[in-house]
This record gives C-alpha cells, sequence and structure tokens, in this order.
C-alpha cells in the first residue's frame, strides 16, 4: 500500500522564481493515519547558492523599498488570502495525523499570528524604513554630539528551518516577523509534512501579494544551503537537539558569525500549588491541562507538558483524576467525527517515542496507557502511527535523570512529587532550561515564590487559577505577542514577542554625530537640531507641506497667583502647594506656592495652538511629560513647539505628527518637556467625501 505511484504528488521547490522538483527518485511519505501513499519529496539537484542568491538580490530590496506600514499590510493581504482557503488545508492536515482542532492550532494559529503581525506593525511602528531603538543619548552637555540607536533590515536572507509537527505555524510565526523586517525567508519545512507546506506556499505565491524573491521553499532536504550564509543571513532551527547542535557549529555559520536562532527540546513542566488540593478549581484545572497538552497534537507539541510536579500529599489523587481523562481520549483517524486524539506524524516517529518511554520508564513506572497496544475508536493500529496517551509515576525525581532529560516528543507526561516549592523549583530547573512552565495555584505568595525561581529557567510562564480559567490561553499555546524560546536544553532562541521578534531579523547600530546631521538620519528631530520652517504655524501645514524640524515659538504670558487660585477652584485641585504659602515653603522641592503642573500644561497649549480650522484634526494624547522647574506667580512663560516626527498611515486620509513640547520660563530654565501627538490630515482642505 505505502508504495509510490505514477500519480502520486510529486512535490516542489519553489526557487529562484519558479517551481521545480528535485532530481532522483525522492522519497515517499505517508498519511500518518492510514499509511497511504500521500507524495514524493527530494530536493537533489537543487542551485541552492542560487536561491539564496536570488532571495538576496531580488526579494530583499524589493522589501526593503517598503515602509513598515506597507509591509504589515502585505502580511493582512496574505493572512486574509489564506483564511478564505482554511478548509482545503484542513484536509490535507489530516494526513499529519492532526484532528481538526490540531489543525486549528497550526493553520488558524498561524494565520492568526500574521494578522496580529499585520496589526502591530501598523500600530506599534512608524511608517518609515528604520526603526529607531530608545532615546536620543546625549553625549556632550552642549548639544553638539548626540546619539541614536538604529535598526535597519539585514540585507541577507533568511533560512527557516521547521520541525515536522507545525508544517504551517512553524513557517507563518518566523515569515511575519521577518518579512515585516523587511528580509527575504526561504523555508525548509521538515520533510515528513512538507506536503502541507507545499500547499500553503503555493496558495501565497500564487496570490501574488509577495514581491519576487521575498519567499522561496525547499521541499526535501536542505543540501549545501547552509555552506553559503553569509554575515548578512539568519538562519532559524526548530527540531531535535542532535540537529540543532550540528547545524549550529556549521562551518560557514561560525566562519561568517551568521545569526543563527535555535529552538530544540525541552522539557517543560507545570506545578500543582501547595494550596490546590483535589476540592479547589485550580487542581481541575491542573488536570485538564495537563491532559490537553498530552493529547493537544498527539503531544507532538515543543512546549507540551512532559513533567507535572504535584504536592507529595497529592500525587494519588492526581494520578487518578488523570487517568479518568485520559482513559475517555479516543484514539483513531483524524479524520472521523469522534476521534479526540489523532495519529503521531509517522510510524518511524512512533516507534522513537517508545523508546523514549522505555527510558522515562526506567525511572518509574506507567500508570496510565499501553504503549505497545493501541486500544483505538477507528483506524488500523498497523497501518497508522497510532499511541495512546501514556502517563508515567516517578516517585523519586530527584535520584532520576532521564525524566529531565528525555523527551519523548508525544502524549507522554511523568507525575512527580515535591515537598516544598524551592524543591519544585530546583526540579523544574532539572531540565536545564524551558520553552514554557506553568503553576496552578490561587495563592500570591506560591505564585511569587515559583514564578520568580523558574524565569531564568524559562521563556514563558503562565499562572492558572479560578479568575482566568476562562480567558486563558493555556500552558502550551505560543502567542505572537509574547516571546518564544528558552535558555539552555530549550535552544536558547527567542521568537515572536510582537515587536521583539520582528528586530531579530534587523542590524542594530549606534550612530553618533551633532544633531542636524543625525535628525535626517534618524527621520525624527532632536535637541540640538535646526529648526526648519518657523515662519508659517505649523498647525496651517497639512502632512504634505510639513517637514521635522518646523516649528513656533510663541509669544510670552505670565502666570499670576490670581491664574493659580482660579485653576485650583476651577478643578478642585487645591492641593496645599498650590494654596498654603507655609505649607509650600516646608516642602524641601518648592519656595512658596507654585503653579500646577497642568495649569503650565493648558497654559502651553493655549499658547502654542492656532485655533482656526485646519489640518490638525485631534490632540490624541501626551509623552513623556516632565516638570522640570517649579513655577511660581509672576514667572513668564513661553513655548517651543517642533515637528519631531511625522507618520503618515499608509491607508488613511491622515497621519500622526509628533511635536516636541517644551516650556520655558523667563530665565530660560526647562519648566516642562513632553511630547504632543496629533492627528494631522494629508491634504487641507480636507478632500470631498
Ligand atoms: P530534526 O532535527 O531531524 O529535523 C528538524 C529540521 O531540520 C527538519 O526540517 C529537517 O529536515 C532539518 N534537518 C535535518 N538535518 C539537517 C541538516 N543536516 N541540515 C539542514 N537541515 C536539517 O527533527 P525532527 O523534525 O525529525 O524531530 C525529531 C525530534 O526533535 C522530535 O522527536 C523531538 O524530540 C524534537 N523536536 C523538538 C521540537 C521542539 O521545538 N522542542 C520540535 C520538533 C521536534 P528533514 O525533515 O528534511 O530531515
Amino acid at each position: 500500500m505505502n508504495v509510490a505511484t505514477a500519480t502520486t504528488r510529486r512535490l516542489e521547490s519553489y526557487v529562484k522564481g519558479q517551481w521545480v522538483t528535485g532530481a532522483g527518485d525522492g522519497t515517499l511519505l505517508t498519511d500518518a493515519g492510514t499509511g497511504e501513499p500521500v507524495a514524493v519529496i527530494g530536493s537533489s539537484g537543487l542551485d541552492f547558492a542560487g536561491a539564496l542568491a536570488y532571495g538576496r538580490e531580488k526579494g530583499g530590496p524589493a522589501l526593503r523599498a517598503m515602509s513598515f506600514h506597507e509591509r504589515a499590510l502585505m502580511l493582512k493581504s496574505i493572512a486574509l488570502m489564506l483564511n478564505e482557503a482554511r478548509e482545503a488545508f484542513y484536509a490535507e492536515s489530516y494526513r499529519t495525523g492532526a484532528t481538526k482542532a490540531d489543525s486549528m492550532i497550526d493553520i488558524d494559529g498561524g494565520i492568526g499570528t500574521f494578522f496580529v503581525y499585520a496589526s502591530k506593525g501598523r500600530r506599534e511602528l512608524p511608517n518609515t524604513r528604520v526603526l529607531l531603538d530608545g532615546d536620543v543619548e546625549p553625549l556632550s552637555k552642549d548639544q553638539t554630539f548626540s546619539a541614536q540607536h538604529i535598526l535597519t533590515p539585514l540585507e541577507g536572507i533568511a533560512i527557516h528551518i521547521n520541525a515536522f509537527n507545525f508544517p504551517c505555524w512553524g513557517m507563518l510565526e518566523k515569515l511575519a516577523p521577518t518579512l515585516l523586517a523587511g528580509m527575504p525567508a526561504i523555508v525548509k519545512p521538515a520533510s515528513q509534512t512538507a506536503y502541507l507546506t507545499e500547499m500553503m506556499v503555493r496558495r501565497i505565491i500564487d496570490s501574488g501579494i509577495l514581491p519576487e524573491g521575498a519567499l522561496q521553499l525547499v521541499a526535501g532536504s536542505a543540501g549545501d544551503m547552509l555552506d553559503h550564509v553569509t554575515g548578512q543571513d539568519v538562519v532559524t532551527f526548530t527540531g531535535s537537539a542532535s540537529t540543532g547542535r550540528m547545524l549550529r557549529t556549521h562551518k560557514a555559520i561560525v566562519d561568517n558569525s551568521t545569526r543563527f536562532s535555535m529552538e530544540a527540546d525541552s522539557l517543560n513542566s507545570s506545578i500543582l500549588g501547595a494550596d490546590a488540593g483535589p476540592d479547589t478549581p485550580e487542581f481541575d484545572l491542573f488536570v485538564k491541562e495537563v491532559a490537553r497538552e498530552m493529547t493537544a497534537k498527539a503531544g507532538q507539541k515543543c512546549t507540551a507538558i512532559r513533567r507535572a510536579f504535584v504536592p507529595r500529599g497529592q500525587v494519588d489523587a492526581v494520578i487518578e483524576a488523570l487517568r479518568a481523562r485520559l482513559g475517555k481520549t479516543a484514539v483513531g483517524l483524524p479524520a472521523e467525527e469522534g476521534t479526540r486524539m489523532g495519529a503521531l506524524a509517522s510510524q518511524d516517529q512512533r516507534d522513537e517515542v517508545r523508546a523514549r518511554i522505555a527510558e522515562l520508564a526506567a525511572d518509574g513506572e506507567i500508570v496510565a496507557g499501553d504503549p505497545d497496544n493501541p486500544v483505538l475508536s477507528s483506524g488500523d493500529a498497523q497501518a497508522g502511527a497510532f499511541l495512546n496517551p501514556v502517563l508515567l509515576h516517578c516517585a523519586n525525581p530527584h535520584g532520576a535523570q532521564h525524566v529531565h532529560d528525555v523527551e519523548a516528543f508525544g502524549p507522554v507526561a511523568t507525575v512527580m512529587p515535591y515537598d516544598d516549592a524551592e524543591e519544585a523549583v530546583a526540579l523544574a530547573q532539572k531540565g536545564k532550561g524551558s520553552l514554557a512552565a506553568s503553576v496552578f495555584t490561587n495563592d500570591p505568595e506560591i505564585a511569587e515564590r515559583i514564578v520568580i525561581g523558574m524565569a531564568p529557567f524559562h521563556g514563558r510562564i503562565l499562572i492558572g487559577n479560578r479568575d482566568s480559567a476562562r480567558s486563558s490561553t493555556g500552558h502550551g499555546s505560543p502567542m505572537p505577542g509574547l516571546v518564544h524560546g528558552g535558555p539552555g536544553r530549550a535552544g536558547g532562541g527567542e521568537e515572536l514577542g510582537g515587536i521583539r521578534g520582528v528586530k531579530h531579523f534587523m542590524q542594530r547600530t549606534a550612530v553618533q554625530g551633532t544633531p542636524r546631521l543625525l535628525a535626517p538620519v534618524t527621520g525624527r528631530w532632536m535637541e540640538g537640531a535646526d529648526a526648519g520652517d518657523t515662519s508659517v504655524h505649523p498647525f496651517r501645514k497639512s502632512l504634505a507641506e510639513l517637514k521635522i524640524g518646523d516649528q513656533v515659538v510663541t509669544e510670552p504670558r505670565e502666570v499670576t497667583l490670581a491664574d493659580i487660585e482660579h485653576f485650583a477652584e476651577f478643578t478642585g485641585d487645591t492641593f496645599y502647594a498650590h494654596m498654603d504659602e507655609d505649607a509650600a515653603r516646608a516642602n524641601p522641592f518648592f519656595d512658596g506656592r507654585v503653579a500646577h503642573g497642568y495649569l503650565i500644561v493648558s497654559f502651553a497649549a493655549g499658547l502654542f495652538v492656532d485655533p482656526a480650522p485646519g489640518p490638525v484634526l485631534a490632540n490624541y494624547g501626551v509623552d513623556n511629560l516632565r516638570f522640570l522647574t517649579p513655577v511660581y506667580p509672576g514667572d513668564v512663560l513661553k513655548v517651543r513647539l517642533t515637528a519631531k516626527e511625522i507618520n503618515p498611515r499608509a491607508t488613511a486620509d491622515h497621519g500622526e505628527v509628533r511635536w516636541d513640547a517644551q516650556v520655558t520660563n523667563q530665565d530660560g530654565d526647562v519648566v516642562a518637556q513632553y511630547d504632543v501627538l496629533t492627528m494631522v490630515a494629508k491634504q487641507w482642505p480636507l478632500p470631498a467625501e
């Protein structure tokens, strides 16, 4: 049955703008549930060096010519297109052994990651090509020499080598930040499930949304691809620790200091808090979560719970509850209605997991599930890669080593006892660095001790309790806005984390110089840079006319005691520093009654605003407001307002303008400093509807 026929689909790679098949017979890929042939894969003879060069030379410049917002919109278009095609992906996904629920993690989760980056790209990044990192670092007292960190996209290609367990999410979660950063990518999915990745890449390429060269696909082995990497390329890897180690020390990667991010084995743990006895919601949540993590994707999840640490007195109750729950998990053909858990990705993978279970069993005993004799609700145990969930118990986790070292990449977990929070933390740390951990407790002190103790060893930690039970995204779900990766054994890499993940594909450069020359480089006006046009009030200018540095310096205005008292009575803010001379004097910061900070800001607006209807549409906030010098009755204030950053929105008829507002007194001392945030029309008068 599992022999390729003339009609068996031959997977193609997409390189140098063409779909091509590898030379030779290739390798047959079979359906995880039925063993039937699905496709033949092979990449022999592909021009890997040429593919990398094509991406760098064709895709890179096209992406870098786009702004962050344009790239974000591109991600959104792809996400919308893929969303429409989901049914076709689900149908193909069954062949990987995934149930519909598993496929939703992979397919919807991947598409969702694109949506999140599309949205974050437009909300959290400017509509520019250069990203600023941190604030200006003044390096001289007279403001003739300053510095600013900037981020620009690397000019190489990102090579994403993925694991078999998430053929869609694995690709999309890496691709979204790569493309948003402005870097082209070449995706190499794990062979076993590459047919689903190929299907998705085909849709993306056919849509024509991406510029040519932005995305290539290698279906089959990586060949000599890594021999050709440069110092501008990035390699990410998800898979086994042994392959990861080999690739990380690849000569070309080492010689070129190529950025390499790895996500490998991870013995993730979950801890049941000492407060969470069998009659508490946290106990039930813990049991549910361990069972869910064992059975979702048949336990083939890099974040799945492998080690469950339980207060010694609760071990029997937890095992009993898990046994009952796992016993109800119908294992069978993934497309069948009643199936709760499908097959592992391949027979080889199942054999591998059985071998790992045998190693784990040396540290304890199997308390649920028989790894060798599958009990199925549908399907053929000989043809499909089925395995029932297997729960182990290890009574002496300090003396055991396999439980902390061996990752059985399937529906397998071990329950272990602990006596106090410190011991639970020490046991979790024995995993030598993991992607994710969780603690189920309703006790703030336990939460604090366990989370702080585990944090240096983990990339993400979930606190589960009754309050968050309905809204929790769960122990095993990496979220696009949160970092995914872990130290040590987990590979030491970091992915996602919102805009943090975009920066992995960019170079951070500290640029030093005089503000007049730094401002055009960074696209942001800074203190010490020249003022631009001061002849027209900048509020009279649309985005088409406004330039960075355009400025207005206002007329002076005196602040009187009557103003302060009026403001106090009017707003109800009669704080003693404004109203009681003796009390104000007694305050170490003041020499008498002072003006309210908000009075200063209000007067400042009254001074700098140009009131007639015009292109400034709204004031949506202030940033970094600081009151630096007290204002006393009789002081005379003046405002300097400068266009600091202009950010036209790609799909709207307006954009954001950030203004530097500086309020000074009669001595030139800075009284208040802040950024005013406004929406400004691209054209004025506004175009007719
Ligand atoms: P591998 O490490 O064998 O493969 C991972 C990826 O690396 C695949 O795309 C694979 O391609 C590729 N690869 C393998 N050899 C090379 C090479 N010499 N040069 C370039 N690329 C290469 O892992 P598997 O996917 O087979 O999974 C094996 C085990 O890894 C699992 O059983 C599990 O223990 C662990 N794993 C851990 C994950 C985690 O995130 N914690 C995720 C997935 C797996 P190809 O498939 O074509 O060989």
